[in-house]
This record gives structure tokens, C-alpha cells and sequence, in this order.
């Protein structure tokens, strides 16, 4: 895939099995997902991210995974409108263990669970700061 710069850029969607481009998650809908996450994966609760070494640099382990996949992915709806695939309502933040999980279970991880986890963690993180 080739970023509009000319740049090429690694292509997320092979990795995954998804056909929609991840790279259309907006910052403004990453940031909410992070922060509303509390940098922890809404499934097993790890930490996203390792800090930096002496050598290297800090490691990301989170990632933005769609409740509804776009078409031939994950949990694929024909009926769910395009232009929500990439909002932060279809989002829900993951560690690469969970991610892969829930995708290759998608039937035990259908959206509705996936949606129900999110909520879940989401309002047990908003309940760590009183
Ligand atoms: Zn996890």
C-alpha cells in the first residue's frame, strides 16, 4: 500500500485478514479509543505498551480492532454502513493476542460480546479515578 506521500507503508489489512484500511482510523477516534481504554486491552486487561530499553525504543502492543469488519473480515455485515467502519462505536482496543483471537473465534466473539466487553471495560477504567 502506498501512502499519499509516495511512502510505502506497511499494509495493516494483510496482517489481519481485514479488507477495510485500518490506516482510516482517525487520530481524533484513536485517541478517544486509548484514552477511554486506559491503555489496557478491554479483553485480558494487559498494558499496551513496554517502556523504552537502554537501546530501544518503547514498544506498542495495543491494537484498534473493528467490532464490524469491513467486507470478508471479521464478524462482516453486509448491512452495516461503510462509512462507520472505521468509528470509534465500531472500535474496541486490543493486545495482539486478544486481536488475533477474537478474529479467529468470531463466532464466540461476535459483535454483540465484543461490544459488551468494550462497554464493560470502559466504564471500569472511568471508575479508577473517582
Ligand atoms: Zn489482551
Amino acid at each position: 500500500m502506498l501512502h499519499s506521500s509516495g511512502r510505502r507503508v506497511p499494509d495493516e489489512t494483510r496482517e489481519t485478514g481485514h479488507t477495510n484500511n485500518t490506516m482510516a482510523i482517525s487520530d481524533r477516534t484513536r485517541k478517544l479509543l486509548w484514552g477511554k481504554s486506559g491503555n489496557r486491552c478491554a479483553r485480558c486487561f494487559r498494558i499496551l505498551s513496554v517502556d523504552e530499553t537502554e537501546l530501544d525504543d518503547p514498544s506498542i502492543v495495543g491494537e484498534e480492532c473493528h467490532i464490524v469488519s469491513g467486507r470478508g473480515g471479521p464478524r462482516a455485515d453486509a448491512d452495516f454502513p461503510a462509512d462507520e467502519i472505521d468509528d470509534y462505536a465500531n472500535l474496541i482496543l486490543l493486545c495482539r493476542i486478544d486481536h488475533k483471537t477474537v478474529d479467529d473465534q468470531e463466532h464466540t466473539f461476535d459483535a454483540a460480546v465484543l461490544r459488551t466487553m468494550k462497554d464493560a471495560h470502559e466504564r471500569k477504567v472511568a471508575r479508577a479515578f473517582p
